[in-house]
């Protein structure tokens, strides 16, 4: 499928307006007549529940171009409408029997060129005031990290994909994807027919749902969750992101001095009956841990605390793909597996590349569907928190 000025502009429906349909939305809107179906509100799925870190050095440094197309975007997409991008350096916490591999980590990701140092324990708390972690060993120090708000993330890119030409509608729920002798014609939704040429299915956990009868793709459903705590002293710009991987907790500052905290992570079956509160024994494990790690936590107040569900695949990376089996047109964009704030940024142009042949600027292949060989929910569920 290729659009050009001779012809008239391949018509693509988007279903979902979360971070990665926003992403797909705006790198097509330009040359192609692009409608972004939503079925409650921009960024109403995990999207807007994310606490948005971005570390694509630690968790793609095995595909720098990845990495490095990652982290060039949100900074140069910083300035766009709301939209900023905060940098702050990442620590994560390694014990003494942990140190060796933590120290080949940083060799292998220096030498790509990233830029990552170990840090012994004695010099954590000088370098960072407010972090004396008890146990031996130390830390791997990211200096290309920050944090981004997703909300304003997914509506900056929304607005820009308007501004090209894309249109939006929310509140409608495409209830069926519609093929013709074996290829996408368009969606059905609780309204109306919309006929399109591609669709492009960024639809989160409901993903599945969508999927044409007989065909599956490796993806299911987990929950995570997040709490934010107000320490006795608001934390200053010296306070960094970081990770307690002893412990599957992750934590970065707010703006105002507080520290949202996220970890938890458990498959679901049925993720409409989940909790989207965060539950007591994750509130009473941060409030046991933090203090810990960080000084000025003992007695700090509990701010809220929220759940959220996102997709996991069986490698841990998402799926963004024309699947071979599945009918000419239909692209799919989900599997983030808990990183997909910053991941997004390869949703644009590997979808551009799946529907054009555009080559995308770097390796697609690790996206593509056809790297597993198995389909459905049954595959073990291995956490990023383990990575
Ligand atoms: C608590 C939590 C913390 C996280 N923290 C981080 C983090 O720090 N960094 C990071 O990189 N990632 C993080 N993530 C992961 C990240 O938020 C997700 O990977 C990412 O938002 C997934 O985006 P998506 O567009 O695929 O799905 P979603 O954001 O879920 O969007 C899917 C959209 O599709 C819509 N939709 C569904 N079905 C239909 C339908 N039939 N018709 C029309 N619309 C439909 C939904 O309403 C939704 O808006 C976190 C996730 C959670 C839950």
């Amino acid at each position: 499928m290729c659009a050009n000025a001779d012809h008239a502009l391949e018509r693509v429906v988007i279903v979902g307006a979360g971070i990665g349909g926003c992403h797909a939305a705006r790198e097509l809107a330009s040359d192609h007549d692009v409608t972004l179906l939503e079925s409650s509100d921009v960024a109403s799925g995990a999207t807007g529940l994310s606490a948005g870190i971005v570390a694509p050095t630690l968790f793609y440094g095995d595909l720098p171009d990845v990495a490095r197309h990652a982290n060039e975007f949100v900074r140069e997409f910083d300035g766009t409408d709301a939209f900023s991008f905060t940098q702050r350096h990442r620590l994560d916490f390694v014990s003494a029997e942990e140190a060796p591999d933590a120290r080949e980590t940083v060799r292998e990701l220096a030498g790509a060129g990233f830029d990552v140092t170990y840090l012994e324990r004695s010099r954590l708390s000088s370098e960072f005031p407010r972090v004396d972690p008890p146990q031996d060993g130390g830390a791997i120090l990211y200096e290309d990290t920050g944090w981004v708000d997703p909300y304003t993330y997914a509506n900056a890119l929304r607005s820009d994909a308007q501004s090209r030409g894309a249109s939006l509608e929310t509140g409608v729920e495409v209830t069926e994807i519609v093929t013709e002798n074996g290829r996408v014609t368009g969606v059905d939704t609780t309204g109306s027919r919309y006929e399109a040429d591609a669709v492009v299915v960024a639809a989160g956990w409901r993903t599945s749902d969508l999927l044409p009868e007989g065909f599956s793709l490796p993806i299911r459903p987990y929950r995570t969750q997040c709490v934010v705590l107000e320490p006795a002293e608001p934390l200053d710009e010296s306070a960094p992101i970081g990770r307690i991987g002893s412990e599957h907790l992750y934590f970065r500052p707010e703006h105002n001095g507080d520290l949202l905290v996220g970890g938890a992570h458990e498959t679901v079956s049925d993720p409409l009956a989940a909790s989207s509160d965060a539950d007591e024994s994750f509130t009473r494990q941060v409030a046991d841990v933090v203090p810990s790690v960080l000084s000025g936590f003992d007695d700090a107040g509990f701010v809220n605390g929220w759940a959220g569900i996102d997709v996991a695949t069986p490698d841990t990376r998402p799926i963004v793909d024309q699947p071979p089996a599945a009918p000419d047109g239909l692209v799919v964009s989900t599997g983030f597996n808990g990183l997909g704030i910053m991941t997004s940024p390869v949703v644009g142009p590997t979808v551009r590349e799946r529907l054009t042949g555009e080559r995308a600027p770097f390796s697609t292949a690790p996206f593509r569907a056809d790297r597993f060989d198995v389909s459905g929910s049954s595959f073990a569920y291995t956490s990023t928190s383990e990575l």
